[in-house]
């Protein structure tokens, strides 16, 4: 099988044998499966897209936002394969997988987009975690990371309600099409943890939407931050949304529920100040959310835990059936907060990179 042929660099995939994988799915899949390459400019790496059945429920499955935040791609790709298989895909539920948001910061092994065009007014108030210290109101969008100077481009969190980076307008505009019910934004994050004896390394940290008050700073802050260009269409498109804010809320809570009560290891709610990004621009344009930061606690840059389908499974089970929705929201405050410090990201080595081609993949 042409797939084992990947297994063993399954981590650091390039973007040439992610592509390869991708257009293999349909001649072995049992499902209906249908990929897009979408666009991102000259001299740029296409975006995978890989809609998995027909069902009139549609879930989006997006990783690697952040290029080097590798384990997030690995899991989008890893559910993939599973969802291919026989009698895998629950009935009535369509998912679409772009387990690589970000290609051309993975090819060249940064956190950004590598898009060395510097826009008219590089600061803008926006989401991001990555906050200018000496003013803390105002955020980077595009910029250079002062300790890995390749680390350059737009960071694609900030960039969803705006046209500045080619990836976020690409992938919008196939969300726009795909129109999902619900999101999953998928993230790494290294942790001050120690590391688990029995090899379960990953914490899933969870964060979505809290209250409708905040879906209302959340759609301002969105249309203040649209371009001129967009921000027309924007603001229609946020007026003639017909769903309730709760609903939104609701449902972004349940979804945090879910994977709280069916995945087996330890779960914490992630600090609401890194709530950014693809998530909030989608709860707040009526797509319920959730962020999953997969967390660990090792000196390598990601995991060497391989992550795994059956962390989502379940919920997607519940969002086909419909049982997502007898799921008391409140059940999402008893998640408890994470305990352990963020560390910052890591530039990736030349070492870490032949770690993560030697890296044997298994499920
Ligand atoms: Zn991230």
């Amino acid at each position: 099988m042409r797939m084992r042929a990947y297994r063993k660099r399954w981590l650091w995939l390039p973007n040439s044998d992610l592509e390869e994988w991708a257009r293999d799915l349909p001649h072995r899949a049992a499902s209906r499966v249908a990929v897009r390459f979408l666009p991102t400019g000259k001299d740029r790496d296409s975006i995978v897209a890989i809609e998995i059945g027909a069902g009139a429920r549609r879930v989006a499955v997006l990783g690697q936002v952040h290029a080097e935040e590798l384990n997030g791609g690995v899991l989008a790709r890893n559910l993939v394969e599973r969802l291919i298989e026989p009698g895998a895909l629950p009935e009535g539920l369509t998912v679409c997988v772009y387990p690589r948001v970000n290609p051309t910061g993975h090819r060249l092994g940064i956190r950004r987009n590598g898009l060395v065009v510097k826009p008219p007014g590089d600061h803008f108030a926006g989401f991001t975690t990555e906050r200018d210290p000496e003013n803390p109101t105002m955020f980077d969008a595009w910029g250079q990371n002062p300790t890995n100077p390749a680390d350059v481009g737009f960071n694609l969190t900030a960039c969803w309600s705006r046209d500045s980076a080619p990836e976020t307008v690409a992938v919008r505009q196939d969300l726009d099409a795909f129109m999902p019910h619900f999101a999953f934004d998928l993230h790494g994050a290294r942790l001050d943890k120690p590391v688990a004896s029995d090899g379960d390394q990953t914490l899933l940290g969870l964060i979505w939407l809290t209250s409708s008050s905040e879906k209302s700073r959340l759609e301002r802050a969105i249309v203040k931050n649209s371009d001129v260009a967009t921000r027309a269409d924007k603001l229609r498109r946020l007026s003639e949304l017909s769903i309730p804010p709760q609903h939104i809320v609701e449902h972004s809570q349940r979804m945090a529920a879910s994977i709280a009560e069916s995945v087996p290891r330890e779960i914490a709610a992630f600090p609401r100040s890194i709530f950014t990004g693809l998530g909030p621009y989608l709860a707040a344009s009526g797509i319920p959310s959730l962020i999953i930061e997969l967390g660990y606690g090792t000196e390598t840059p990601v995991t060497t835990e391989v992550p795994r389908a059956a962390w989502l499974e379940p919920t997607l089970t519940q969002i086909a059936r419909g049982t997502i929705e007898e799921i008391d929201p409140r059940q999402a405050l008893d998640i408890s907060v994470l305990r352990y410090p963020i560390l910052p990201h890591r530039p990736m080595s030349a070492m870490d990179r032949a770690r993560m081609a030697g890296a044997r993949h298994s499920r």
